[in-house]
């Protein structure tokens, strides 16, 4: 494939002389982007690994906590740590970076980053941790929200429908709020507005307010299109104009694809961020796998001894930002699992994270002590989903041998029925359960609006 994007507009808008405001540094990185993401595996790993060694320089000198973890490091040596050396430096641990704080602070942040803007995030782990990027660091983030659009050919003129704020009493239904463009006003290139909607919405009123606002895109998360698209079919309502949906924040698998295309007839793609680290992985522009975003972040996906996973071997996710020099976070584990994936056929050199398994905590510790993953983004979950009228489930590992199935239906669930699904969740999950049933009114959203389809309350 030739280098570089196919789509006229965004070649256009791409040709435009940088400025020396934010859109121009934005600019400026997307048509560096243009020509990294072709580079081969190997050079773009050589580029990383010369900035890891300014990154560790500068957080050696200038964060004591890391002067101390890696004094036995030279951060000069790009080569040795290429090599290996990079492996000796002790993984970050989230429990760590909530216990330092502002030691992890540097104290010489290069002015040239521009200012700091501080974030919290609570975390699903419960573990609150404080990261301070800098404006230098917020660049790197709009370029890469900017190469999600480019790589999936949007029509930025358009409308954009957000379905992600849980804070209260925000952009409620039946209005929302509408907003002129797509982020904040001083974007990289001019858009079309953008609305929000609360994720608390009832689904029918979800529904309604996107056939009367008729946006071409959808922004939100996996558990609203779990929802929103079987009520859709069941409906018959179709969202005229609709162009993509693309959803963050939760675990995403080939079901949720399979019902969009189902429900609308639009693709749906996944973007892998965290707060702390921002993006890490955007989907392919041709495969429902992920690029790992090199140029913000080295990855690594580590094995129980915490040496590097080969592709197809599933690994505990540990990043480290490449571009934040105010609170740099080195080999820091972000608590995800993810697969390795072999290089893609679309020619990027850009590393491939074939698929995102889950947090640390959504795993199944079988009786025997084994771990096993629920993978409930797959397509045997509508095996289950028609064995009876279930609107909504959650699976709960309440005791050592024993699953409650807590589902939602449309009405009573048959003997027969029940039987089946104990049938289906043993084979799934791989043990003789004790397979037991609760018929709760709602199953809440997590404080950010997240939804869990597996719980471990042993
Ligand atoms: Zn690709």
């Amino acid at each position: 494939m030739a280098a570089g994007t196919t789509d006229p507009a965004w070649k256009k808008r791409l040709q435009r002389k940088p400025l020396p405001d934010k859109s121009g540094r934005v600019l400026k990185l997307l048509k560096q982007f243009e020509l990294s993401q072709w580079r081969t595996p190997d050079e773009i790993a050589g580029t990383q690994f010369k900035q890891l060694s300014r990154l560790l320089a500068h957080a050696q000198s200038t964060i004591p906590h890391y002067a101390a973890t890696t004094a036995h490091i030279v951060p000069a040596d790009a080569t040795a740590l290429r090599a290996g050396r990079w492996l000796d430096i002790p993984v970050l641990k989230r429990a760590t970076v909530n216990r330092l704080g502002n030691e992890l602070l540097s104290k010489e942040i290069p002015p040239a980053h521009g200012s700091l803007d501080p974030i919290y995030t609570s975390g699903t782990t419960g573990l609150p941790v404080r990261v301070v990027r800098t404006r230098h660091a917020l660049d790197y983030w709009s370029a890469f929200t900017t190469r999600d659009h480019i790589w999936h050919n949007r029509d930025i003129d358009g409308t954009l429908a957000a379905i992600r704020s849980s804070e209260k009493n925000f952009a409620l239904y039946p209005k929302g709020t509408h907003h002129i463009a797509w982020g904040s006003k001083d974007g990289v290139f001019k858009t079309g507005p953008s609305l929000s909607l609360n994720v608390s919405t009832a689904i029918p009123d979800m529904a309604e307010w996107i056939v009367r606002q008729q946006p071409d895109y959808i922004l939100t998360m996996p558990n609203i299109i779990k929802r929103l698209a079987p009520w859709c079919q069941e409906n018959g309502v179709t969202f005229e104009g609709l162009k993509e949906i693309s959803v963050i924040g939760e675990m995403c698998g080939d079901l949720l694809r399979q019902l969009s295309q189902e429900a609308w007839s639009v693709p749906l793609h996944d973007v892998y961020s965290s707060r702390e680290v921002g993006y890490i992985a955007l989907q392919c522009p041709i495969n429902n796998h992920y690029h790992v975003q090199s140029e913000g972040l080295y990855l690594e996906i580590l094995d129980e001894e915490d040496l590097p996973c080969t592709p197809g071997q599933s690994g505990r996710v540990v990043a480290t930002t490449l571009r934040n020099f105010a609170m740099p976070l080195i080999r820091y584990e972000i608590g995800d699992h993810a697969i390795m994936g072999e290089p893609c056929n679309c020619g990027r050199g850009l590393p491939v994270i074939k698929s995102i398994l889950g947090r640390e905590q959504d795993v199944l510790v079988l009786p025997d002590g084994k771990q096993s993953w629920t993978l409930l983004g797959s397509p045997d979950v509508r095996d289950f989903m028609n064995m009876a009228p279930i609107i909504q489930y959650q699976f709960a590992h309440v005791a050592d041998t024993k699953i409650e199935v807590r589902l939602i239906v449309k009405r009573p669930v048959l003997p027969a029925e029940e039987a089946e699904i104990i049938a289906w969740v043993q084979k799934k999950f791989a043990w003789p359960f004790d397979v037991v049933f609760a018929y709760p009114e709602n199953l809440p959203l997590t404080k950010a609006g997240k939804f869990k389809d597996f719980v471990v309350e042993t």
